[in-house]
């Protein structure tokens, strides 16, 4: 696990001063770059030591057998995993003959600093060589957010105490060598030498390799170019060979000189274009890098996040480690989703093979919503492509007998992947997931014409798949039986009630867009009698609940079950998943992560204050967060039922997954959901912030430790900012002229904010409330008001 001393804190950066080879598979995580197309882990520029090396293109996979003991009808025959392709990371030096290699000689100082602001991670090393030649390394790295095919190294080195003869080599490599695969199902499969050379090109200063995957058919080039400035004599080569390209750099440096190597790489990849296209696709990348050169990409960057940092900062006063880990957590959300431009965002992001970089839900429901307010398009842009995949699921809904389409549980390019259908197939609740994130952007954005282009279609294909799913009994109830709702320690259940109240909105959202769009719906085979079906389904919709104990169920009969043994559940058999058998935990009252709690967040409108809070305290006592994407979820409804100090501790949680390393699988990639949801717990936690039914509202309430918190939305082209102290608010417009206004609602009461006048509102008394509720032994939350 990452200790703590060794991200010091820092409000826009993440610095590391030592080097523990225990922790590189964890830093390489922390210190990824992406943007939303590349993703490169933060391997030492030398390639060795590694934890895990990587280099992802956003959708590049190869298809692999899924193995089945039992096989079943309509289990997914083939499983998509993300390659890890060409490395351009790849910059080996030779000291005097020897390599630079921080296992040998000795390492008098090492610091990593990622810094949120400028979009870069710097290494500064001094090294000193087997033999006693002292050397300076100083490198920078980028993923560049405005040449999206882009990535830039700078590399730069000097003898400290005499003259040295200096090789630089550096590398495009495809088909590394991979450390093998546990048997933690979270983890990748590893595929053996995936990519198959089609060309290789030299030329003095760098060159190009195209390859293509076996089965999946996909073609990829990678390019790369350096600018090489030496004092002297120095010597530049280049030679290539089918799976590697390396560029060779030779001088003779006397101390106080220095050489400096710029280099610029270029990725490229499609399923249709020929070999030709792909080529001249990466050319042409590598060209306009060129153009910018290393000081122009490294301005534009900062351009580029000044601008992203403006509208999307939240400051927190107060806990310092909250503020920077929120701050990194903004920062990979953004690298994860910014140029995906209708491409999926992976769980992990573009930082790690985990899950096999496959998207779930992850995306829509805790990724889009930060995204939404504050980088819309980005938002858009996901559910485009979860668009261009509609005719895969409606395959796949007329495979499992539905109407309608049944989008995957995870997936890459569009089909189902998972190979374990009660957690997988039956996660039906993924479709009013993306239901919802269309719901969430239209109202945010106002951006009819993407209802009209895309989210129509989205919100008709998942009403009519829960129409054919769901079923009316003989007293009109309308029940969704046999699914599996977010936690997934209780699997295959009649009328989970966050997928029952999530379909419900999902009729009423699809009944209200086809009324805007009459002529649209017709063409989609929309009449009346099928909108009233939607309508009568939403109206009847089972919600169960146990009279005796006063609270919902999270599904039928799951109050009834049998209580988990938490007492006995000693703390290393968690997570639960790998140490007890699913037959067990199904049968048990036990949570693996937020879901009737979730449902009281999303569908907040269809609950009681009395009703949230013992509902809260009752699934409190029963959950484990085996999830990551659960502490973010119990941080809103904590602070919702008045329970700030809890909320903190949950928002600190969410906050610190990757930086602590606290589900200790941050190797395998970064938590993006979680990373997201700290905004949520933030912005929709201590903010209060609920946009049901077209009306933006807030509640905020800060803990004790925390004395101000801002933030900013955007709201269909305005640009909201809230500062939030321990006795009032501020609700002021950044944008939108004299004429514009926003009228919110503010515990309770309708507010008018205009740009010429800002709004400050007192923060009415908290009702008392009870002790904070309690969690299963041995799983409470870190306590931040004393950490
Ligand atoms: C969670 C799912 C989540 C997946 C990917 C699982 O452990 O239970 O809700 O979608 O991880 O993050």
């Amino acid at each position: 696990m990452i200790r703590e001393r060794a991200y010091p804190v820092d409000p826009w950066h993440i610095r590391e001063t030592r080097l523990d080879l225990d922790l590189l598979a964890q830093s390489e995580s922390v210190f990824a770059l992406a943007n939303g197309h590349i993703g490169i882990r933060g391997n030492l520029d030398e390639g060795e030591p590694h934890g895990l090396p990587g280099t992802y293109l956003n959708s590049f996979y190869e298809l692999r057998p899924l193995p089945y003991a039992e096989a079943g009808y309509g289990f997914p025959e083939s499983g998509q995993t993300m390659v890890n392709v060409t490395n351009a990371k790849l910059m080996r030096l030779l000291v005097d003959d020897e390599p630079f290699d921080v296992r040998y000689g000795e390492l008098r100082s090492h610091e990593r600093v990622l810094d949120l602001r400028a979009g870069t991670l710097e290494r500064t090393v001094e090294w000193v060589s087997p033999s006693g030649q002292a050397i300076r390394v100083r490198t920078v790295r980028m993923v560049s957010f405005t040449q999206r095919s882009v990535v830039a190294f700078l590399y730069e080195v000097e003898p400290l105490d005499g003259p040295s003869r200096l090789i630089l080599q550096s590398e495009l490599v495809a088909n590394e060598q991979l450390p093998p695969m546990s048997k933690d199902p979270r983890v990748a499969a590893v595929l053996d030498h995936p990519l198959q050379s089609e060309e290789v090109l030299e030329q003095r200063t760098g060159g190009l390799l195209v390859h293509c995957t076996k089965a999946s058919d996909l073609r990829m080039a990678a390019a790369m170019e350096h600018l090489v400035d030496a004092p002297g004599k120095h010597a530049v080569t280049t030679e290539g060979h089918p799976d590697w390209l390396r560029t060779t750099v030779a001088c003779k440096l006397e101390p106080g000189q220095k050489l400096r190597v710029v280099k610029l790489a270029a990725y490229g990849w499609s399923s249709h274009r020929s070999l030709p296209a792909v080529r001249d696709q990466v050319g042409a990348a590598l060209a306009s890098a060129r153009l910018d050169g290393w000081e122009g990409l490294v301005e534009a960057q900062r351009e580029y996040l000044d601008a992203f940092w403006d509208h999307s900062d939240v400051k927190v006063e107060g806990d310092p480690e909250v503020q920077q880990a929120v701050r990194f957590g903004l920062f990979h959300t953004l690298q994860a989703g910014a140029r995906a431009e209708q491409r999926p965002i992976g769980s992990k992001g573009l930082s790690g093979p985990g899950y096999d970089g496959h998207t779930f839900w992850d995306a829509e429901t805790f990724v889009l919503p930060a995204l939404t307010y504050t980088q819309p398009s980005a938002a858009a842009d996901v559910l485009r492509w979860r668009h261009s995949t509609l005719d895969l699921a409606r395959e796949r809904a007329q495979t499992l007998g539905l109407q309608g389409a049944a989008f995957p549980w995870r997936t890459i390019r569009g089909q189902e992947c998972s190979a374990y259908w009660p957690a997988g197939t039956a996660g039906f609740h993924i479709g009013a997931d993306i239901a919802d994130a269309v719901r969430r952007y239209v109202q945010a954005t106002g951006d009819y014409d993407f209802e009209r282009e895309v989210g129509l279609e989205l919100l008709v294909e998942t009403a009519r798949l829960w129409r054919s799913l769901g079923h009316h009994d003989r007293h009109g109830r309308f029940h969704i039986d046999g699914v599996t709702g977010p936690d997934e320690y209780t699997a295959v259940v009649n009328d989970n009630i966050y997928t029952n109240l999530l379909a419900q909105q999902n009729f009423l959202a699809a009944a209200d867009a086809t009324k805007r769009h009459p002529d649209l719906a017709r063409k989609l085979g929309v009449d009346d009698e099928e909108t009233a079906s939607w309508r009568d389904a939403a109206a009847a919709t089972h919600i169960p609940y146990d009279r005796e104990l006063g609270v919902h169920q999270q599904s039928e009969g799951f109050t009834r079950l049998q209580e988990w043994d938490f007492e006995n559940t000693p703390p290393e058999a968690y997570p639960l998943l790998l140490n007890y058998p699913y037959f067990d935990l199904y049968r048990k009252q036990v949570v693996k992560q937020s879901d009737l709690v979730m449902a009281m967040y999303v569908r907040g409108d269809a609950f009681t204050p009395e009703e949230k809070a013992r509902n809260f305290a009752y699934y409190e006592a029963r959950t484990v967060r085996d999830s990551s994407l659960s502490a973010c979820v119990q941080a809103v409804m904590a602070a919702e039922v008045g329970h700030l100090e809890l909320a903190h501790d949950y928002l600190g949680e969410a906050a610190l997954m990757d930086l602590h390393d606290l589900h200790q699988n941050s190797r395998d990639g970064l938590h993006i959901a979680s990373l997201a949801g700290t905004w949520i717990s933030l912005v929709a936690g201590l903010g209060g912030m609920r946009d049901f039914n077209g009306q933006l509202s807030f509640a905020p309430r800060l803990p004790s430790r925390i004395n101000n918190m801002e933030f900013s939305l955007l709201w269909r082209g305005l640009r909201l900012r809230v500062n939030v102290t321990a006795e009032d608010v501020t609700y002021s417009l950044r944008n939108g002229g004299g004429s514009a206004r926003l009228v919110i609602n503010h515990h309770g009461k309708d507010v008018e904010v205009t740009q010429v006048k800002p709004v400050t509102v007192p923060i009415p008394p908290a009702h008392p409330v009870g002790p904070a509720p309690t969690q299963p032994a041995g799983r409470a939350p870190v306590r931040r008001a004393t950490s």
